[in-house]
């Protein structure tokens, strides 16, 4: 019995002690738009923090992204007299989401968003007043003008600033660069935790709260392949970081993955030899798919699938998804570009010249047809109902009214693949970011914000304009706060 106090005693002052040995008060991992807002807004509470980031430099995703961002009631809006609310907003992305967005989530976003654009706009990030606020022709059309745009609009600028304004709080924040978080820590059903790995070798460093912003999985191929398998060969744009870390890191310590299964790749992607990447994404995107009249997209069995002039983007996405390989091409002819006065993508005649696995030109259909490996039967039946439909001013199939028939060649050719540049499953989470094992339970110490919680839990199945940014910026905020307030109750 005496044996028993002394262990007990013995492991309580242990206690003690491991209670008072953490690093910070919170840890951030991953640096970027969600890992600095999260830094920044901890800081700001006035935690200690600890930022892990295993590149050599902060920033993520941010060094290729651009930075439109959207939200409802805003200060800009009323100026100019545009009426909108939270509750259109949110109605806005449900319909672009086809209604797969978790609601608490996807409200949290909408209700949150104002306050952080407009904390943005009093910490002085320049707005492009000029081209902002407006409805961003990108995926599915909002149905006010919510969408801004930063001068320049580069998602760094967001980072920049976040950065620049947690320098008052320097004294509070130590980063590692070049250190990779590897497992979590888990201390009487705590997360208390991580177990790193750098050029020091295995480091554990302690605290009272964790933020996962380890970002998505788009370059993992074995998740991809192990969650969707349809999507196992499919091009990615992600950067070689994206490797669902965090993912892998929650789970181990009960965490909920959710739509796992999702993944919705976009269009544009252009082969460049078989299994070489190149990607015309932008060109072959809505503006220009709208705009330029005539093409007919065939899918691998030489089938049309969608209403090509279709203003809105989202079907044209979901479709492509659905085709074997998700692969099209898109094919018009010589008549097309004399109607359209230009080629649908730009250096036309220069990316024939470097890309002709995925960009062609023939004399014949035929041999467009055999140069793709198309059943030519089929390509043919689909251009003489266009034909028709035309002569006889018809709408198609698809809803569509040919603007113009095919006349003569050359005939011209472009691949058009699917292409993975976010992905939608991640990491459950409630509205204040607290990660949630498979019964909905808090996991204590632990939080997650931006793409780790998969863009789905906020948009569901499909991507809105300028939430690339917001979210993660938003969530990143409220995770850093709570992380901090949770930390303040364990002093
Ligand atoms: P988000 O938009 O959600 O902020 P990003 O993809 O921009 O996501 O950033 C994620 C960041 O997390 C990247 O800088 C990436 O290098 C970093 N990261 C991912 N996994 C780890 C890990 N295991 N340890 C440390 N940093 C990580």
């Amino acid at each position: 019995m005496k044996k028993l106090v002394m262990l007990m005693l013995a492991l309580m002052l242990a206690g003690v002690t491991m209670a008072q040995a953490y690093d910070a008060d919170v840890i951030v991992i991953g640096s970027g738009l969600a890992g600095h807002a999260a830094t920044y807004s901890a800081l700001e509470q006035g935690a200690k923090v600890l930022w892990i980031e295993k590149n050599p430099v902060l920033g993520g995703s941010t060094a290729i992204a651009t930075g439109t961002f959207a939200a409802a009631e805003t200060e800009l809006q009323k100026e100019r007299g545009i009426q909108d609310s939270r509750e259109l907003f949110i109605q806005d992305i449900n319909r672009i989401g086809h209604e797969k967005a978790d609601q608490n989530i996807l409200r949290a976003f909408v209700e949150k968003a104002t306050a952080v654009w407009e904390w943005f706009v009093r910490a002085g990030l320049p707005v492009d007043v000029k081209r902002g606020p407006f409805i961003d022709p990108s995926h599915s059309p909002y149905s006010v003008p919510r969408t801004y745009v930063p001068s320049p609009n580069k998602s760094s600028i967001y980072t920049d600033l976040l950065y620049q304004k947690m320098q008052q709080y320097k004294d509070r924040l130590t980063i590692l660069l070049n250190t990779k978080a590897e497992h979590l820590v888990v201390e009487q059903g705590r997360v208390t935790g991580v177990l790193t790995i750098s050029d020091k070798g295995t480091v554990t460093y302690r605290a009272k709260a964790i933020i996962l912003a380890t970002g998505g999985y788009g370059s993992n191929r074995e998740m991809i392949r192990q969650y969707s398998p349809k999507y196992s060969e499919v091009m990615t744009v992600t950067l070689p970081f994206a490797t669902g870390d965090g993912h892998r890191m929650a789970k181990e310590v009960g965490a909920e993955l959710v739509n796992m299964g999702y993944i919705c790749a976009y269009f544009g992607g252009m082969p460049a030899t078989p299994g070489k990447y190149a990607i015309g994404f932008g060109d072959l995107t809505s503006g220009a798919a709208d705009a330029w009249k005539g093409d007919i997209w065939v899918n691998k069995r030489g089938e049309r699938f969608i209403n090509e002039d279709d203003s809105d983007e989202d079907p044209r996405e979901v479709a492509l998804n659905e085709q074997p390989d998700l692969e099209s091409v898109i094919i018009f002819d010589q008549g097309m570009v004399d109607f359209n006065k230009r080629f649908p993508i730009s250096n036309f005649e220069k990316r024939l010249a470097e890309n002709p696995y995925a960009v062609k030109k023939a004399d014949t259909l035929e041999e467009l047809c055999a140069a793709f490996g198309l059943p030519v039967d089929q390509v043919r039946r689909e251009v003489a109902a266009t034909n028709a439909d035309y002569a006889a001013g018809r709408v198609d199939r698809f809803g569509k009214k040919p603007a113009v028939p095919f006349s003569k060649g050359p005939w011209y050719g472009i691949l058009n693949r699917g292409v993975i540049f976010m992905t939608q499953g991640g990491v459950k989470t409630d509205i204040g970011m607290r990660v949630l094992d498979s019964k909905g339970r808090w996991i204590p110490g632990l939080y997650a914000a931006g793409e780790v919680q998969g863009t789905s839990q906020w948009g569901g199945y499909g991507l809105a304009g300028g939430t690339g940014n917001a979210p993660p910026l938003v969530f990143g905020m409220e995770a850093g706060r709570n992380a901090a307030s949770e930390a303040k109750l364990l002093k």
